[in-house]
């Protein structure tokens, strides 16, 4: 990598073995900076328990920017909501209450999907699910999700692959589906902003919304609730969305973000840094209270 020219491009939503990503945090650092990356930020689901390995090891990566955050679900009909934390200092209280909470709710929902598979006759165990996690539950702050449920429905040899353990057991609407635990978006935003971060609305087009004008209703509605951004590029975007979604944020205000969504090799078809996010949306003023903090760097 020539790092004596500027690095060009960022990605700021990812995910580790925290969470449903493959890689540990040190190793998705690591890669970042391998990629020639700006900077990247860690934002698994429900947890920070990532983010002291991962920062540490951008320490010693003087060209490599580490942005902290968390990812989590807000209540929405009918789609998906989901809400990334930014810049966030984890150590905040409302914030370390409200990833217990959803950790919590993990623990509770795990058995009663694996309630609905042995009913169905597929019985997995939660240490065989731990297994695929490389972990015990709750080992460490990590959360066991449903793709290790998914991992171990498969090595038990009752699908496919992953996708086909989703249709046939744990995706909605499949019969072991148990739904997650959500919280107000107004919430989460006052737990992200109670922790000095950014909150953003991640991958707007899982939200599903019929057209650009419900889009827009739900936007404004999600700023009276104090919404900070966008994350206007994401790798389930088209060039045209993220287009409009870039547009959406300039119309309102709203700072603009972006990110792969990177879950490691485990999931091949996105790749940390794509799509390309321009390193220049951190040269934003909104940014400086990210980048003159100490947590950075
Ligand atoms: P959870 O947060 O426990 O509901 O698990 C959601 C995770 O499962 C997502 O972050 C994806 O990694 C994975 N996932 C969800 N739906 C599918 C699917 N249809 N095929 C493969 N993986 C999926
Ligand atoms: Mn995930
Ligand atoms: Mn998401
Ligand atoms: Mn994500």
């Amino acid at each position: 990598m020539d790092t004596a020219s500027p690095r060009r491009f960022v990605d700021l939503h990812a995910h580790s073995t925290a969470s449903d990503g493959s890689d540990a945090p040190a190793e998705l650092v690591r890669k970042a900076d391998a990629r020639g990356l700006a900077a990247v930020a860690l934002t698994d689901h429900d947890t920070t328990a990532g983010l002291a390995e991962a920062r540490a090891a951008a320490k010693s990566l003087p060209d490599l920017r580490f942005v902290a955050g968390v990812e989590v679900s807000a209540v929405y009909e009918p789609g998906t909501m989901h809400v990334l934390g930014l810049g966030i200092d984890e150590s905040a209280g409302p914030l370390q209450r409200m990833t217990a909470r959803f950790r919590a709710a993990r623990r509770e929902r795990n058995p009663r999907i694996l309630a609905r598979l042995r009913a169905l006759g597929v019985p997995v165990s939660m240490e065989d699910v731990c297994r695929q996690a490389g972990r015990a539950a709750g080992e460490g702050g990590g959360i066991i999700s449903r793709l290790h449920i998914a991992q171990a429905i498969v090595a038990a040899g009752r699908a496919a692959d992953r996708k086909d353990a989703f249709a046939r057991y744990v995706g909605a609407g499949a019969p072991a589906y148990v739904a997650k635990e959500r919280l107000a978006a107004g919430e989460i935003i006052a737990a992200i902003h109670a922790a000095s971060g950014a909150a953003v609305l991640a991958h707007p087009v899982q939200l599903q919304c019929p057209d650009l004008d419900a889009m827009d209703a739900l936007v404004r509605r999600l700023m009276d609730a104090g919404l900070d951004g966008i994350e206007a590029y994401h790798s389930d975007h088209s060039d045209e969305q993220t287009r409009q979604y870039i547009e959406l944020a300039r119309r309102h205000g709203l700072l603009i973000t972006g990110g792969s969504d990177y879950h490691g090799p485990g999931k091949p078809h996105v790749a940390l840094g794509r799509p390309a996010v321009p390193a220049a949306i951190l040269d934003e003023p909104w940014a400086s209270r990210w980048l003159a903090d100490e947590r950075l760097s």
